[in-house]
């Protein structure tokens, strides 16, 4: 049975509110679902967003990240970020176009981070992870290796994507699949339903609209919040990535640092801010991040301090969480078309791209199969 597909929304992965044949999305998750349901070529794929990759809002998280693998989901809920992890390796080694390359990541930890209220993730942080099986190299560093102040260090190697380079490759191999890409605003998720550029209405709509999906018609998950997190890029480079699970700065701040592939520049963090819209950098959050890099890896300005910093911008984006965890599953929207949910990926949104993408297309398959026994 061949499918008429609306992916909605765009991001790393295909999560904006389209269909397979009707989805609206262009944010990663949209973009990874669209790609791997364009491999099936019963599938006739549009994919409609308000914002493509190129753009920069505060409505569409993508653009903003690191983006790094380090993961977030707990041991119970890690296979979305393994399977994505063991593709994300595999372009790094075979598709050099894609943007992506391997870098060491060293994780410093505070014992008093991990028990504290804050919205930082504590999963990354965690001295004996469940991931530590995931990465060939992972190994904790010994004590004086350890940043001051921290009472745990570990190092692996992980891989960092820059996103200017890596959502442009995933239009690309859209293209390539005689995938459609158009602009399209979108106030209930049924107008979706008529948003196929071959005029039929669609059979599936993948909603991937992120955060969007807190105001979407047919939607409106309040579940939904964004983790509003602050970051300058800069032109200087670290000899591997950085993370701290704490600072004395303020409960909501951590301290990151990652070089994103070819010509990238380094993008220094950050905050991690439950509940906060607000997409306007602060000034004096942008001089905390930078003072506290400086001071933790002096070289990356030449021992200059802050002023040897060249910055690139500052921005702040918004992560797409949701209170219950990421929502993937099918939800009947009449008799002819399927939504398949695909938003709330939060901080994890490239680094669980795969796997949830893999899971739209497992949930696809059965919402196919279906039809079809209800055919005979
Ligand atoms: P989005 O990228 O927000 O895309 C949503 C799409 O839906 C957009 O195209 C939007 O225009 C469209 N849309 C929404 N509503 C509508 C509508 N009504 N009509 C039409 N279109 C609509 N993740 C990692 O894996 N690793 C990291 O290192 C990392 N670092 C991050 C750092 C920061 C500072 C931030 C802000 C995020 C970071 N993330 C990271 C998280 C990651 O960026 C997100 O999880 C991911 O981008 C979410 O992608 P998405 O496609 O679900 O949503």
């Amino acid at each position: 049975m061949s499918e008429t597909i609306v992916v909605l929304g765009y991001e790393l992965h295909l999560t904006t509110n389209l269909s397979i044949t009707d989805d609206p999305s262009a944010g990663v998750s949209g973009l990874t679902s669209a790609l791997l349901l364009s491999r099936d070529k019963r599938n006739t794929i549009t994919v409609v967003a308000k914002h493509m990759p190129g753009d920069l809002d505060g409505e569409y998280a993508s653009p903003f990240a690191g983006a790094n693998v380090m993961p977030m989901a707990t041991s119970d809920e890690s296979q979305w970020e393994r399977e994505t992890w063991a593709e994300l390796k595999r372009l790094c080694q075979e598709a050099p176009a894609a943007g992506i390359h391997f870098q060491k990541c060293q994780v410093h930890s505070r014992s008093k981070d991990i028990s504290k209220d804050s919205d930082v993730p504590k999963g990354p942080f965690d001295t004996d992870p469940w991931f530590k099986d995931m990465f060939d190299d992972f190994r904790a560093l010994p004590q004086d290796k350890v940043l001051p102040g921290c009472d745990a260090a570990s190092e692996f190697t992980s891989v960092c994507i820059n996103t200017a380079i890596y959502l442009p490759w995933l239009v690309g191999q859209l293209l390539e699949n005689d995938v459609r890409l158009k602009r399209g605003v979108v106030s209930d998720i049924r107008e979706a339903k008529g948003l196929s550029h071959t005029g039929r209405p669609a059979t599936l709509i993948i909603n991937a609209t992120g955060l969007g999906s807190y105001k979407l018609g047919g939607v409106k998950d309040t579940q939904m919040y964004p983790a509003r997190g602050q970051v300058v890029v800069v032109r200087n480079e670290v000899d591997s990535m950085l993370f701290v699970s704490g600072t004395e700065d303020g409960a909501n701040e951590a301290l990151y640092a990652m070089n994103r592939a070819a010509g990238g520049g380094a993008i220094l963090g950050g905050t991690f801010e439950a509940g906060t819209w607000d997409t306007q950098p602060d000034p004096s959050t942008a001089l905390r991040i930078m003072s506290r890099i400086v001071k933790a890896r002096p070289e990356i300005a030449g021992g200059k301090g802050v002023a040897g910093l060249s910055v690139v911008r500052h921005a702040a984006g918004l992560r797409p969480y949701r209170h219950g965890g990421a929502r993937v599953e099918a939800e009947k929207m009449d008799d002819t078309t399927t939504v398949v949910h695909n938003y709330g990926h939060g901080g994890w949104g490239y680094q669980g791209s795969y796997g949830c993408a893999k899971s739209v297309v497992e949930i696809v398959r059965k919402v196919r199969e279906g039809r079809t026994r209800a055919k005979l």
